[in-house]
C-alpha cells in the first residue's frame, strides 16, 4: 500500500465517525455526542494507521482506549449501564439516550458495515480476555453456542420483571446490575478460557450480544477475503484465527464466517499476502 493511501483510510473512518458525532451533537444539542464520537473515532483511527504502519499492538491500543473509557467513563462514572440489560432498560423507558444510540451504532446498525468490529476493538469485556494465553484457540469448537440464547433470554426477562413488578430506584439498580454483571462475565469469561484453552470462549458460547451480532454481521460490508491465486493452503490463517473461521473460503456462508472480529490476526500471519 503506497504511503498516500495508508492516510486515506484512517482519515475516512476518522470522518465517518466525526459527521455521526457532529449529527447528534446538533439533533440532540448535547455536546457529548460531540466528544464521544470524536474520542471513539480517533482512537480507531489511530489504531488503523497504526496497523497500516505494521505496529504489532495496534488492535490492542483501540481496545484498551476504547474499553477502558467505556468501562470506567462512561458506565463507571458516567453511570450508564451499555451492557444489555441496559439497552433493555432504555428500550423500555423510552429514553433513545447514550445506550440506544450506542446499541444502534455499534450492535445492530454499524455492523452492516464493519461487521463484528466491536468484538475486535471495543468490548472491554474481550480487552481483558485478551491477555490470557490461549489467544490461538487449542481442540475443537464446542457444541454449546444455544448459551447465548438463554442468557440473551435471561437479560430480557430480568429488566422486564423489574419494570411489570414497579420495583422502584431502577437507576441504582442498573448501576449495580452494570458492576456485578461485569464481574460475573469476566470470572465466567477467564474460567471457561482457561477450561477450553480457548480466549474467545464466552464470545463463542455465552455473550448475548452475539445474537445481535452475528446475524446482522454476516451482511458486512467490510470482509476479509482470499485471494486463490496467491494462497498455497498452507492452513497458518485457520490456526491463527482466535474465532475458528475458515477465512480461505470467499462465501458468505463460510464456516463460523459469522464470529469473525476483523481482528487481523490472518492478514498478518499470511505467508502469500492471500488475506
Ligand atoms: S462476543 Fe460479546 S464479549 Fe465477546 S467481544 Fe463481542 S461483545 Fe464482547
Ligand atoms: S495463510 Fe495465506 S496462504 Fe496460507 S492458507 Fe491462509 S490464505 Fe492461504
Ligand atoms: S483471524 Fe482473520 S478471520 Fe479470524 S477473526 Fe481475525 S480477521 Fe477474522
Amino acid at each position: 500500500m503506497s504511503n498516500k493511501k495508508k492516510y486515506i483510510l484512517p482519515l475516512a473512518m476518522w470522518l465517518i465517525f466525526e459527521s455521526i458525532a457532529v449529527t447528534l451533537w446538533l439533533t440532540k444539542d448535547n455536546l457529548f455526542y460531540l466528544f464521544n464520537f470524536s474520542y471513539i473515532g480517533t482512537s480507531i483511527s489511530l489504531g488503523i494507521l497504526l496497523f497500516l504502519h505494521d505496529y504489532k499492538y495496534a488492535r490492542r491500543i483501540v481496545q484498551l482506549l476504547v474499553g477502558l473509557y467505556m468501562l470506567i467513563y462512561l458506565g463507571l462514572i458516567c453511570n450508564e449501564n451499555m451492557q444489555i440489560e441496559g439497552f433493555w432498560y432504555y428500550l423500555f423507558t423510552g429514553v433513545f439516550e447514550a445506550a440506544t444510540i450506542h446499541y444502534a451504532v455499534a450492535k445492530i446498525f454499524g455492523p452492516l458495515i464493519f461487521g463484528r468490529g466491536w468484538c475486535g476493538y471495543a468490548c472491554w469485556t474481550a480487552m481483558v480476555l485478551d491477555f490470557l494465553p490461549y489467544k490461538e484457540p487449542k481442540g475443537s469448537r464446542k457444541k454449546i453456542g444455544f448459551i447465548r440464547y438463554i442468557t440473551f433470554t435471561a437479560s430480557l426477562i430480568f429488566v422486564a420483571a423489574l419494570f411489570l413488578c414497579h420495583v422502584g430506584n431502577l437507576e441504582q439498580i442498573m448501576f449495580w446490575t452494570f458492576l456485578i454483571g461485569n464481574i460475573l462475565y469476566y470470572i465466567t469469561g477467564i474460567v471457561l478460557a482457561f477450561l477450553f484453552q480457548d480466549n474467545r470462549a464466552f464470545c463463542k458460547y455465552i455473550c448475548p450480544i452475539t445474537v445481535f451480532l452475528k446475524p446482522i454481521s454476516y451482511f458486512s460490508l467490510i470482509r476479509i477475503t482470499c485471494d486463490k491465486d496467491k494462497c498455497i493452503s498452507c492452513g497458518k490463517c485457520k490456526r491463527v484465527c482466535p474465532m475458528d473461521v475458515d477465512v480461505t473460503d470467499n462465501s458468505r456462508g463460510r464456516v463460523n464466517g459469522t464470529e469473525c472480529i476483523l481482528c487481523m490476526e490472518c492478514v498478518r500471519n499470511c505467508p502469500k499476502k492471500a488475506l
